[in-house]
């Protein structure tokens, strides 16, 4: 994510901001001091959307910790004016994992919303007064509020809300995941069109709801539905798929003494990105064009690629699944994504995003043309 800012790094999971939200929280201070025209106003105003934001950011961390239970990875989260994003690696290997993992968002604002219940019973003389000009409320009501927004909005039926994870879980039970997901997506598409036709009859005058909101909402709903079909479209393509299947087989090999400037020659002479370097039949290293780049510029071209090579790689089989392997390779900070194929002590193929990425055009090309 370009644009956004480290705050903190709870859990192990970096915690970023968007510097759009940088300017949401300036307008609602704006807002408040617009309303008040006192510090004070513009302050409450700042603290009672951080305060949102905050539940927002707990509601993402029972997704965070709830997926780190079965072993999946969170890379980042990132705070947009529009919600919390987490970067997971998997939304679930099981329908089971999927459905707990999405529902650990919401019911995080579920608890949230039954503490400031609670403490609304319990001391409702001493609630502090926290007067702001989006919400004149107390602090426990503001929250039972914002909190009840929260889930309901996550679980509405869609992609990408945390609801649509919720019904691919459920459809996919017993079953088809692409399947289910077809059909989520479709349901989504349905709900976003029906939050459109709402909107228009309400500009309209028909009906009397006055909703704008909702028009945006049915565009990230739309959207959302879009990526989430297409995005496992690309899954299914590569489902059963071995390395075999998918890598490239023609390509030049490195050795250890050779030096940079020839690697350039080879870089401009073909699309080549990665080069495996090899020494006495083994698979040694590998110079990704980056690191290529890099250690020309510090080394110059009298540098050897042995000095140059990255040594820490992945190797993968012929008849591994290529899903496996690439998630692999993803699992790790800063890993090289290129991946040499070695069978029985002897390198045979490359595996490459790129590659892939041919592999899975190719394929769908051919799905429709059928
Ligand atoms: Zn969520």
């Amino acid at each position: 994510m370009k644009w956004s800012i480290l705050i903190g790094r709870p859990f192990g999971v970096e915690v970023r901001l968007h510097l759009t939200f940088l300017l949401l929280l300036a307008f609602f201070g704006w807002r408040g001091w617009d309303a008040s025209h006192t510090v004070q106003g513009a302050l409450s105003s700042v603290l009672f959307q951080s305060l949102i934001f905050g539940c927002v950011l707990l509601h993402e961390f029972g997704h965070v910790l709830m997926a780190r239970r079965f072993g999946i990875r969170t890379r980042d989260v990132t705070l947009l004016p529009i919600g919390g994003v987490a970067r997971m690696d998997s939304t679930g290997e099981t329908p089971r994992q999927e459905l707990l993992i999405a529902l650990a968002g919401p019911a995080v604002n579920v608890v949230i919303a039954g503490l400031a219940f609670a403490w609304l019973l319990l001391f409702p003389a001493r609630t502090p007064q926290f007067d702001t000009t989006a919400l004149n409320a107390p602090l426990p009501l503001a929250l039972l509020v914002v909190n009840l927004f929260l889930v309901g909005f996550n679980l509405i039926p869609a992609f990408p809300m945390d609801g649509g994870r919720v019904l691919r879980a459920i459809l996919s039970w017993r079953g088809d995941r692409v399947r289910a997901t077809r059909i989520a997506a479709a349901i989504g598409k349905g709900i976003a069109l029906l939050f459109g036709a709402v909107v228009l009859l309400g500009m309209a005058g028909l009906i009397p709801i006055q909703q704008p909101f909702l028009l945006f909402i049915a565009l990230f709903v739309w959207i959302g539905a879009s990526q989430e079909a297409d995005a496992v479209a690309t899954t299914s393509i590569l489902q059963g798929v071995t390395v075999r299947d998918a890598m490239m087989t023609q390509f030049r090999i490195a050795e250890p003494f050779h030096s940079l400037r020839e690697m350039s020659e080879w870089l401009l002479a073909g699309d080549q990105q990665d080069f495996p370097v090899v020494a006495q039949g083994d698979v040694v290293g590998i110079l990704p064009r980056e690191d290529f780049l890099r250690a020309l510029a510090a080394s110059g071209p009298d540098t050897l690629v042995k000095d140059a090579m990255r040594r820490d790689f992945n190797l993968a089989a012929p008849e591994e699944d290529i899903e496996t392997v690439l998630r692999r390779a993803q699992s790790k900070e800063g890993s090289v994504l290129t991946i040499p194929v070695v069978q029985g002590g002897v390198l045979v193929g490359m595996v490459t995003p790129e590659n892939v990425g041919e592999f899975v055009m190719v394929k769908a090309a051919m799905k429709t043309g059928r």
